[in-house]
């Protein structure tokens, strides 16, 4: 892409929207290309955050005081701006976690322990995180029932017919990442709800790397549960978002007890609060939920037309810059990707090229990106892992690629 065609932003006053990205490391000026693993705060979500200590804090829910009502409004308005996020108008349906891997659990937990049985089928893929497995395996376990893990091709794209087999054989729930960590793969997360629809099979959707990257529409999408981590979208660690149909809400048992998820306890037995209170046991992360809110404000101001031409540029210029040193393999090449870079150099230890380039400054992750059953199925150790996002630049790339160059001369 020509960068003249780029969106007017000026990328400095952008960039100066996020202190971290002015941090030294080394005697150098970071190059942060982790944006998978987490993402840089703007300015106005660390504010957000200390205003609330500053002058708001106070308990949810209980109180009668003012500042108790301040905060309890400013943590109920979250809720509703994260609903709008995803094109929900029922608060009831946006359950808050403390991420992604505890809405899975939720999920698996409550859901599982009530559907599943042996002989019932739960389908997840090769490329999914080990936060969309384990839990799998743990309530599987308990119940008897099995996993069926769809095929991935050499590409890094789901294999089509195997995940058409898989919900022949019977399933109970699919479990799909919508977009891969380690791949950058877009998954045809629309056609596979469609499809396991069709035979009444509900589907949860992983969305930890698909929101910071474009708008999703929940209700547009048909799924049954959405997941996603604030701290991938430019909010606060510790806090994330749990998506789930009124109905199947509705039907599970609270997963977690304790104080604000009840309606009445007595010793003879307990009634529940309404949703999403029912799993939303104890004290939440408020400081949480409001600067997550922030960061979605700060998102739709910038606007996704915008994030997606200027990562669509620097996907294309990352693969460019790499593609031209020689022993380069991408590891990920499927057709409809994210801004995620995953490759090997030569014969290299993607750890050695990490140590190599974090001494430049440049920040990426290396190894297995917690898919290690997708490592196996590659036959790989691992990959560097270059994930960029809005606020990267070529200049960025040209860091990466330069260091990539000294790493391949070094290591050889
Ligand atoms: N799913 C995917 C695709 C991820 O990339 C991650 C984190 O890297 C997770 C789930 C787990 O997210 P968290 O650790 O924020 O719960």
């Amino acid at each position: 892409m020509d960068p003249a065609t780029l969106p007017r932003i000026d990328p400095d006053t952008l960039r100066a929207d996020f202190p971290a990205l002015s941090t030294h490391v080394y005697d150098t000026t970071v190059a942060y290309l982790d944006n998978a693993a987490t993402a840089q705060k703007p300015r106005a979500v660390i504010d957000r955050i200390s205003r609330y200590y500053e002058s708001e804090n106070a308990n949810v829910h209980r109180g009668v005081h003012a500042m108790s009502q301040v905060a309890t409004n400013a943590y109920e308005g979250a809720r509703a701006g994260i609903g709008a996020f995803l094109g929900v108008d029922d608060v009831g349906e946006i359950v808050f976690t403390r991420g992604t891997t505890e809405a899975i659990n939720l999920v698996a937990s409550s859901w599982g322990r009530l559907h599943l049985h042996p002989g019932a089928n739960v389908v997840v893929t090769e490329m999914e995180h080990h936060s969309n497995i384990v839990p799998w395996q743990l309530i599987c376990q308990e119940t008897g029932a099995s996993l069926r893990v769809v095929r991935v091709t050499d590409e890094g794209e789901i294999d089509y017919e195997d995940y058409e087999r898989a919900l022949a054989e019977g399933a109970a729930l699919v479990s799909i990442v919508h977009v891969s960590n380690t791949l950058g793969t877009i998954n045809p997360v629309e056609r596979m709800i469609d499809d396991a629809h069709g035979l009444g099979v509900p589907v949860l959707v992983d969305g930890a790397q698909a929101v910071p990257h474009g708008p999703v529409d929940v209700k547009a999408l048909g799924c049954d549960f959405y997941c996603f981590s604030s701290h991938k979208l430019f909010g606060p660690t510790g806090f994330g978002v749990l998506y789930g149909r009124r109905e199947l809400l509705e039907s599970m048992p609270p997963w977690q007890g304790g104080g604000d998820m009840i309606e009445e306890v007595d010793f003879d037995g307990t009634t529940y609060n309404h949703l999403p209170h029912k799993f939303e046991a104890g004290t939440p992360h408020i400081a949480g939920a409001i600067g997550l809110a922030a960061a979605i404000a700060y998102v739709r101001g910038v606007g996704f037309d915008t994030i997606q031409q200027v990562e669509a540029d620097l996907l294309a210029y990352t693969v460019e810059r790499l593609g031209d040193i020689g022993g380069i393999r991408f590891v990920g090449t499927a057709r409809r990707k994210t801004s995620v870079v995953s490759f090997l150099v030569g014969e290299t230890h993607p750890y050695d090229v990490g140590s190599i380039l974090d001494r430049l400054g440049v920040a990426v992750r290396t190894g297995h990106h917690c898919t290690q059953p997708l490592m196996k199925r590659l036959g790989i150790p691992g990959t560097v892992r270059a994930s960029m996002s809005f606020y990267n630049t070529r200049g960025d790339i040209d860091r990466l690629a330069e260091g990539v160059e000294r790493a391949a001369a070094m290591l050889s």
